[in-house]
């Protein structure tokens, strides 16, 4: 079985190179949303950060994606994607 190559994304939180599957993507989206995106395919800008809640608190508390994205993004726009990353954990 031939390995394909999975291209490698950095996480603005500890700036680690990961596989995109060991990722999050969060977008910004032309309407200047920030919205996680589960499927990788929306559009906008993308910023990526580690599949795990301690690396988003950490985006979260050094607010990495203000500066990914060039904006003031609220608390609670974190805390939005924060559940939604919890939500999928009980898996
Ligand atoms: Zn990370």
């Amino acid at each position: 079985m031939k390995q394909r190559k999975v291209p490698m994304r950095k996480c603005v939180a500890c700036h680690t190179m990961k596989g995109k599957k060991q990722l999050i993507r969060v977008v910004k989206s032309p309407d200047g949303e920030i919205l996680l995106d589960r499927t990788g395919k929306k559009n906008g800008r993308g910023a990526y950060i580690c599949d795990d809640l301690a690396c988003f608190d950490k985006a979260c508390k050094t607010k990495a994606l203000n500066r990914e994205f060039k904006m003031e993004i609220p608390i609670e726009i974190y805390e939005l994607i924060r559940k939604q990353l919890e939500e999928d954990s009980d898996r």
